[in-house]
């Protein structure tokens, strides 16, 4: 077993390994940027170590990262997800120093990261892909001449994408020669490639995506699927698992899509296979080679600890379950509680958390970094909060998700909170009958009032201002 591990990453993702190493007899290492000083993963891991003021640097630079792992003698590096958890080079690097990357190899990385190379290798797995181009586009004629073969409306996609952006739906001709230079742009950009495919644009899909797990033995298993169709500019904002919008022979079938996907790339560690699903066709769209977001729900309807098994399959053990011994029960949300303003086209709110309490209960879990008094640096993600409420059944989990939502105090920025209600109590929601074009359908969703009584009011104040003076 793994004895010492090195976690590249902040936030809750951070505080979430460490709290796995803690449960496994594993010492966690924390490193940090001047700005995360006061963070709850530097507070909370055994060790933390600071790579200086520039508030990404440290977290961006594999180099640094890995001899800091050596020096101090870490055996493995858990990257978490967002910064260089998909970066082939990092997990090329540990593998160079005799350092165990928490995830698959770097060839895989770099397979899977590449989404033109991914859908060949999974057109050659025989799995199905959404149609679209057989590799990089070379340029607009060759997007033009494709998109009248294809059909539209089409989508131009970054190659190396991520987080939702340098995607861009194209309705005609027009707006394809309009939007494609800016796609190259945006993948330049944020990506640093200028590399663009095409893919037909599935029209209202639901975004369906299998949890795997797979370890250094050849043993591969699916966890279910999430059904992340509730979503922002290609963002995930709520995700359910499992889909409440499934047949079971879909999620059989959807489940051992995934399972092929990740053997025909002899894939190791966690991993998320993302599909998208339209009448009873399915489309491989992308594979996550890393700890999703989203891993949390499907803890709970399973009870399958992912990053435990995460840091076991580094440690070269055989996973802990066979296929028929993972059942599921129940559902369960995630709230990705961003500190945004949804009224004001959710511009980041960044700032002092004057008053959080936390919500609890029967069903309800918080994965978070911040704290009353913690000031949301401007540098990193507006995701704040991890919302998570399990139920039965689908009718109690949404009623549980307004509840907990209801329950939570978190003052002094603002947050999507009060939006996540307004989308719960929706009747297409709740029927469940919902895909990717749920929310930019529901303009009405923002028109809610987030004015709470006078008496919390004043509490919040007191609060802030007893925070303030240091009590
Ligand atoms: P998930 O697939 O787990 O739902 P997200 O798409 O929300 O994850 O991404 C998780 C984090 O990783 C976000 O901070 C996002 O901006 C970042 N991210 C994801 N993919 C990339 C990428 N290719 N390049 C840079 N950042 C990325
Ligand atoms: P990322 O790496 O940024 O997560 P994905 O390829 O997973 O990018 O796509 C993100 C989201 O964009 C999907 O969940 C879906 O809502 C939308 N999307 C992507 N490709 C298509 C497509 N071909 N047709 C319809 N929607 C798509
Ligand atoms: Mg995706």
């Amino acid at each position: 077993m793994l004895k010492k591990v090195l976690i590249a990453n902040r936030g809750e993702i951070a505080v979430r390994i460490i709290r796995a190493c803690a449960e496994m007899g594993i010492r966690s290492m924390a490193i940090y940027t001047e700005p995360d000083r006061y963070a709850l993963h530097v507070k909370r891991a055994d060790e933390a170590y600071s790579l200086g003021e520039d508030p990404l640097a440290g977290y961006l630079d594999p180099l640094r990262i890995v001899n800091l792992a050596l020096e101090t003698g870490c055996d493995a590096i858990h990257p978490g997800y967002g910064f260089l958890s998909e970066n082939p080079e990092f997990a090329r690097l540990c593998e160079q120093n005799n350092l165990v990357f928490v995830g698959p190899s770097s060839d895989v990385i770099h397979k899977m990261g590449d989404k033109t190379q991914a859908r060949d290798s999974m057109r050659a797995a025989g799995v199905p892909i959404t149609p679209g181009s057989d590799g990089n586009l070379s340029g607009i004629e060759e997007a033009l001449t494709l998109a009248e073969q294809i059909g539209y409306p089409v989508m131009v996609k970054a190659t190396s994408g991520g987080g939702g952006r340098g995607i861009r739906r194209c309705d005609t001709a027009e707006e394809l020669t309009q939007q494609y230079p800016r796609v190259i742009s945006e993948a330049t950009k944020a990506f640093g490639s200028a590399e663009v495919f095409m893919e037909k644009c599935i029209v209202d899909p639901k975004h369906i995506e299998v949890q795997i797990l797979a370890d250094s033995h050849g043993n591969v298993v699916h966890l279910y699927e999430r059904d992340c169709s509730i979503q922002r500019r290609n963002q995930k904002l709520i995700e359910i698992a499992p889909s409440p919008q499934l047949t079971p022979e879909q999620r059989l079938y959807i489940g051992g899509l995934a399972v092929k996907a990740a053997a025909a790339v002899n894939y190791e560690n966690a991993g998320t296979v993302e599909f998208l699903l339209t009448g009873n066709e399915v489309y491989f769209m992308e594979m996550n080679t890393r700890v999703q977001v989203e891993h949390t729900i499907t803890e709970q309807i399973t009870g399958v600890d992912i990053v435990r098994e995460q840091l076991r399959i580094a440690s070269g053990l055989t996973l802990s379950y066979r296929q028929e011994d993972i059942a599921y029960r129940g559902y369960a949300l995630q709230f990705r509680i961003n500190a945004e303003d949804p009224k004001n086209d959710f511009l980041p709110s960044f700032g002092r958390i004057s008053h959080y309490y936390a919500p609890g209960g029967p069903g309800v879990r918080v994965d978070t970094a911040i704290y009353t008094g913690y000031e949301i640096p401007p540098y990193y993600d507006s995701m704040c909060l991890k919302l998570v409420v399990w139920a039965l059944t689908w009718e109690e989990v949404v009623a549980r998700g307004e509840r907990a939502l209801d329950d939570m105090r978190l003052h002094g920025v603002k947050t999507t909170a009060s939006y996540y209600r307004q989308i719960l109590k929706h009747p297409d929601f709740q029927q469940p009958n919902f895909n990717t074009s749920f929310v930019p359908n529901h303009p009405e969703l923002l028109n809610y009032s987030d004015k709470r009584h006078p008496s919390e009011i004043a509490l919040a104040l007191a609060a802030a201002i007893a925070a303030h003076a240091g009590w």
